[in-house]
């Protein structure tokens, strides 16, 4: 008798930063192998991540069902007619070669275009390689989700400090008194503020005598965490962080502390600000908001009075015809009462791997260059993306030809969806580097699906810019790829714009970027290594791949790097993969005037451009509009469009109602779970349907319903988002923008919202 002695599988567990949100948490991933290979049995929190310690939300432990997800495209598709053939990497490039040649040879850079989407920010490979391909195509017609969301702070960051990623973060950890507008980081995990945990930090601020105000027209998960919760009518944050500017100049509490000597123009700036808000008094302004004008008072001057106090503004402030304003409104109270770069205030952060400080620099200037179509500045070389389908639509020199997007879902994430989807047809090429056929790359020519997030090396270039600790960790790929990297891809692409073929040699990009970043380096004076030889140093760095001697060129030139050996116990890229958990450089630290990169090294408290935007503001508070407006929400287990598709994280109750305060939903005969229809109340628009949620968490004359949804689109490959659906509420927002940085005004759109049964009569 035999017996067949069978192995049992083998099982290994590897630290990890998850790259799924902003927070960075680490994770620690066990994998079992068995005859099918590798594969995640488990995600946890790490206990050793220097930052998160432990702490994991819903999304981060289905890591293991995304890396898994049967619809994930593993080879590249070519369009056939109403079909998808997969053909192998070489026939996928030389199928773009051939399309994009004659448009190439035609001499117009304009006709091509890229869309750069949300997760991009979240991947190495992208952050590194993705900028030499925008470059290559030597076009104006670049568009990012950054202006369907964040764009307004980079905007208000690059005039006032004259970097646009020189964005303070409130110092949650040591602050007193921290002032919430238009943020839900308990469900978001934090965003332009790196942290895991906020809902255990709010609550610490709580737990040592702080007080933590929250400014939104919901009740949200933040809110519920706060000591009080303020419903102001979406759209006028900024009006009422004006407001209580006015209470602090009119009662002579404007101290901006120790950073006064580095305010351009001093007490005469300071001056002329009091004056351009002389009409922001909390009794002119409380009504238009919803806020009573003694609240207003009273929590400015307990902002101006308290030690340690932060104001921190987010997405329901930026995404709004006065996005800019409003991140400056947020600066400018942290400033007027010396909690700008202050323990406990809003501080800089400085990243591992960042250019060292100079205390001076170019500065910043939007429109280089304006849109063809609706004449918008360019701001940090982008189009606002709710120009993408105009400016393919309309004829003329510059008319947009071949589109390339990367990680990008807009038919859903960009205002007015209907209009791009159908813009998208008349394109003749699209490649979309993406994972799957979604409700945008169903439109590709040719999808070129990158490597799964635990088969690349991760490190968050973004985030340790915004995060509340210094910190970094770095993640090498946990699992092998047979195919070409994200940044193979990405300089396969970038040689064929430049019209090096499809067979182009990805080392040539490497060479590129590494040298871009020494050859900076060897020239700044002030620098270590001023003078010495960018080739020299490049043959000394660490890796095999070019992200990762990219990243380790960054780091060693880097603020606390070791310059190449200059500065001995500095970091290196091999130092910090060999830190388990990743190594924490302490609590913020005060960085003005060293972090100014404006022409003459100060402050610039009141730009231009700022000055010249309030009485656009005043007007608009004249006339205001009425009725319903439209707001967004975020839940804890979704990520804007991207996450829709793992079982776990879409079962349980839906999270797609339209939320109506209970006297609204009376007013229009709608009841709870009601079916409804929402459209604009501008003409033109689509209508959405959704199920009513009728609930006094949303303020009256406010409704809200959540990005991101909408799957149930014919020609995706998206199984489990697909039999979900929801509604797309971007059918309904429309291309309004703020006009100083292009962002999209999704919060605050006039809306109408019927019952169905009246709807129908009205059709
Ligand atoms: S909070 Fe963000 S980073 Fe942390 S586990 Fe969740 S998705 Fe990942």
């Amino acid at each position: 008798m035999s017996s067949t002695a069978t192995t049992p599988p083998r099982e290994r567990t590897v630290g990890r930063t998850c790259p799924l949100c902003e927070a960075t948490c680490g994770l620690r991933i066990t994998l079992r192998e068995d005859e099918a290979g590798e594969r995640v049995i488990k995600v946890a929190g790490d206990p050793q991540d220097v930052f998160s310690q432990g702490f994991i939300c819903p999304k981060g432990a289905a890591l293991g069902a995304l890396q898994h997800d049967p619809d994930r495209l593993s080879r590249p598709r070519v369009r056939e007619g109403e079909t998808w053939r997969e053909v192998d990497w070489d026939e996928a490039f030389a199928f773009i070669e051939a399309r994009l040649r004659p448009i190439l040879a035609d001499g117009d850079r304009n006709a091509l275009a890229a869309y750069v989407g949300n997760p991009n920010v979240h991947n190495l490979s992208g952050m590194i390689y993705g900028p030499a391909l925008l470059r290559a195509l030597g076009t104006r017609n670049i568009f990012s989700a950054s202006t369907v969301d964040q764009m307004p702070r980079h905007v208000a960051s690059g005039w006032m400090y004259g970097n646009p990623d020189r964005i303070p973060v409130p110092d949650v950890d040591r602050t007193r008194l921290l002032i919430i507008f238009g943020a839900n980081p308990a469900v978001s995990n934090g965003s332009l503020a790196t942290a895991p945990d906020w809902p255990g930090r709010i609550k610490a601020v709580r737990a040592r005598g702080g007080r933590v105000v929250v400014f939104d027209p919901r009740r949200t998960a933040t809110a519920k965490l706060a000591d009080t919760q303020h419903a102001i009518r979406p759209g006028t944050d900024a009006a009422l962080m004006l407001a209580m500017a006015h209470v602090i100049f009119a009662e002579g509490r404007v101290d901006p502390g120790r950073i006064a000597p580095h305010i351009r123009g001093g007490l005469l700036t300071l001056s002329a600000i009091g004056d351009a808000i002389d009409a922001f008094t909390p009794d002119a302004i409380g009504p238009i908001c919803g806020i009573a004008p003694d609240a207003i008072r009273a929590l400015a001057l307990e902002l101006a009075e308290t030690e340690k106090a932060v104001v921190y503004g987010r997405i329901g402030t930026q995404a709004t015809r006065f996005g800019t304003l409003a991140s400056w409104t947020v600066d400018l109270l942290n400033l007027i009462t010396g909690h700008l770069d202050a323990e406990g205030g809003a501080m800089f952060p400085e990243a591992l791997h960042e250019r060292p400080a100079r205390g001076k620099g170019r500065g910043f200037r939007t429109g280089r260059h304006r849109g063809r179509v609706a004449g918008d500045p360019e701001v940090r070389g982008e189009m606002p993306a709710v120009r993408l389908a105009a400016e393919i639509t309309t004829p003329g020199e510059g008319q947009i030809r071949a589109l390339f997007t990367v990680a990008g879902n807009p038919v859903l994430s960009v205002p007015d969806g209907d209009t791009l989807d159908a813009a998208l047809e008349q394109l003749e090429l699209m490649v979309c580097i993406d994972p799957y056929l979604n409700e945008t790359t169903r439109r590709a020519d040719v999808i070129l699906p990158p490597p799964p997030p635990l088969q690349r090396p991760h490190y968050d270039l973004a985030f340790y810019t915004l995060s509340l600790r210094n910190v970094a960790r770095f993640s090498p790929a946990i699992l092998p790829h047979d195919g070409p990297s994200e940044c193979d891809i990405l300089a396969r692409l970038t040689l064929m714009v430049l019209g090096m073929g499809s067979h182009g040699d990805p080392a040539l990009v490497e060479q590129q970027i590494v040298g871009h970043i020494l050859g900076r380096i060897c020239q700044d004076p002030a620098h270590a290594l001023h003078g010495r030889d960018p080739r020299a140093l490049a043959a000394e760095l660490w890796g095999t791949r070019g992200v990762e001697r990219a990243l380790d060129a960054l780091i060693r030139t880097g603020p606390r790097g070791d310059a190449f050996g200059e500065n001995p116990d500095g970091w290196t890229l091999a130092k910090l993969a060999a830190t388990p958990g990743g190594v924490d450089f302490g609590p913020l630290e005060p960085r003005l005037p060293q972090a100014l990169a404006t022409p003459d090294g100060s402050i610039d408290a009141f730009p231009d451009a700022i000055r010249d935007d309030i009485p656009r503001l005043k007007a608009w508070l004249a006339d205001a509009p009425d009725g319903l407006l439209l707001i967004g929400r975020r839940h804890l287990r979704s990520n804007n469009s991207w996450m829709h598709n793992l079982p776990k994280l879409v079962r349980g109750q839906q999270r797609f109602t339209l939320r109506i305060h209970p006297a609204d939903a009376a007013a229009r005969g709608i009841a709870d779970g009601e079916p409804v229809v929402l459209s604009a109340r501008e003409a033109g628009s689509a209508r959405v349907d959704a199920i009513a949620q009728v609930t006094d968490e949303v303020m009256r004359g406010v409704v809200s319903l959540p990005h991101g949804w909408g799957h149930a689109i014919e020609g995706s490959g998206l199984s489990v988002a697909s039999k979900v659906g929801g509604p797309n509420v971007n059918r309904v927002t429309r291309p309004v923008v703020d006009p100083l940085s292009g962002n999209a005004a999704l919060n605050g759109v006039p809306v109408e919202v019927t019952a169905v049964l009246a709807s129908v009569d009205s059709r």
